[in-house]
């Protein structure tokens, strides 16, 4: 199905989209949280995916691995624990577009990209400044003041905040090329969404880097908000570094392992880092020497073991995404937001207006949403679609957003909430 065409805003058009949808199964494979005995309609993926049914079992595999061979899980078991972590990396490699040598699970999206920094921010007196988008994720921001700060220089020279130049805070692709034509040559790190988080705008990671790289400067990009929600070609790119976190579209459950790309002309370089026994060249490990020998590719990053029981639900969710296949989910996804804006459009332009790109090419799975009429009447509207099981989240101050997740949302859902937004008596 292509939209706009043909979209309908009835139950019996909802159902046989449903029907037809060759992705339909993947709803099984996950627990949807119940409303007044019935499914929810979850559309919150954006912030928390939905726990997989196999993730449970994936844990307590690993906890009966730990019951019965003790420090001998390590190298015994189906999947032992020294390796676990490469036991995710095909699957990650897939979902980003990256070699598998590329990327690494681990940590969390802070952790990463403060660690990303220590290798790929390098100011000089000439050269000290980061380039982020106004109205940056808390993180990000306080990420890059606080290196910047580390480094001695000064946030209010060294922070360049681009403000959005588009309606609603989007940013267009000219804004940033006249950004890195004023100030490239103090840029030493540009640092962008995949997909902004409450502007739900897409970005083309590689037109950036290619303009980043002209200008001199390195070039990262935080994919919380699009890994596992677009296909993504970050070696291709060029970008030099890359961080996300897992509990978004991912569905790694709570507090997720992040992860992050390196790209492979940075595989053997001799970066700065911040070093730990876990990225040490796995050969001479265990021979516990005083010289950090780094592991090339993103594996030399990390610093830990990892956490074993949070990896377990991770790798389950990533086989899910191998199963769907990221090209088939965007399909879906493009169809499905696609009724959800329509719905908005045509059925709910009164009360609603959508703040995210309206281009197909310029968003995600998520849909910003403002609410016509100030932040009492949007919180209004906030509560009653809560109160029908209807769940998106909350950004201030008049923004709800709904992200329809190819892997478990419904046509249904989008007709569900129209319908839960047409409901609401303060319409009248
Ligand atoms: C979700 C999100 C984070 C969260 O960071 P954690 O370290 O995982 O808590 C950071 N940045 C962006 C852009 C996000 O969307």
């Amino acid at each position: 199905m292509n939209p706009p065409s043909g979209y309908e805003a009835s139950a019996a058009f909802a159902q046989a989209c449903d029907a037809a949808d060759p992705l339909r199964a993947f709803r099984d494979e996950f627990l949807i949280p119940p409303h007044a005995g019935r499914d929810s309609h979850y559309f919150c993926g954006n912030s928390l995916g939905l726990q997989p049914r196999a993730a449970r079992e994936a844990i307590a595999a690993e906890l009966d691995y730990w019951a019965e061979l003790g420090v001998e899980g390590h190298f015994r078991g189906r999947l032992p624990w020294l390796d676990y972590h490469a036991y995710l990396r095909d699957d990650l490699a897939r979902v980003t577009g990256a070699l598998p040598t590329e990327v690494v699970a681990m940590n969390t999206l802070g952790v990463n990209l403060h660690l990303m920094m220590v290798s790929f921010y390098r100011p000089t007196r000439e050269r000290p400044a980061i380039l982020i988008e106004a109205g940056a994720f808390p993180t990000d921001r306080y990420a890059v003041e606080s290196q910047i700060r580390f480094h001695g220089f000064d946030p209010a020279e060294a922070l360049i905040e681009l403000e959005g130049d588009g309606p609603h805070g989007t940013l267009s692709q000219s804004a940033i090329e006249a950004a890195l034509d004023r100030h490239g040559d103090r840029i030493a790190l540009v640092l962008l969404p995949g997909v902004q988080y409450r502007t739900g705008q897409a970005f083309d990671l590689a037109a950036i880097t290619a303009l980043a790289h002209r200008h001199g400067c390195r070039i990262g990009f935080d994919l919380a908000h699009a890994v596992g929600n677009l296909p993504l070609a970050l070696h291709d790119s060029g970008a030099d570094f890359a961080v996300w976190c897992s509990y978004k579209y991912l569905n790694g459950g709570p507090g997720a392992i992040g992860g992050a790309f390196v790209h492979e002309r940075h595989a053997q370089a001799e970066l700065p880092r911040f070093a730990g026994w876990w990225g040490h060249d796995k050969t001479t490990r265990f021979r516990m020497g005083p010289k950090f020998v780094p592991t090339p590719g993103a594996d030399g990053w990390q610093l830990s073991n990892p956490p074993i029981l949070a990896l377990a639900p991770l790798r389950v969710s990533l086989e899910i995404f191998r199963r769907a296949g990221m090209t088939r989910l965007r399909e879906k996804s493009l169809a499905l937001t696609g009724y959800l804006a329509w719905l908005v459009q045509h059925t709910l332009a009164d009360v609603l207006e959508v703040v995210t790109p309206v281009d197909p090419a310029q968003r995600g799975a998520q849909l910003s949403i403002r609410v016509r009429g100030g932040r009492e009447r949007g919180r209004a509207l906030f509560e009653h679609l809560l109160a029908h099981g209807v769940i998106g989240d909350w950004r201030e101050p008049d923004v709800i957003r709904i992200s329809p997740a190819p892997l478990y949302n419904r046509y249904a859902d989008c007709l569900a909430f129209a319908q839960a937004v047409r409901g609401w008596s303060p319409l009248a």
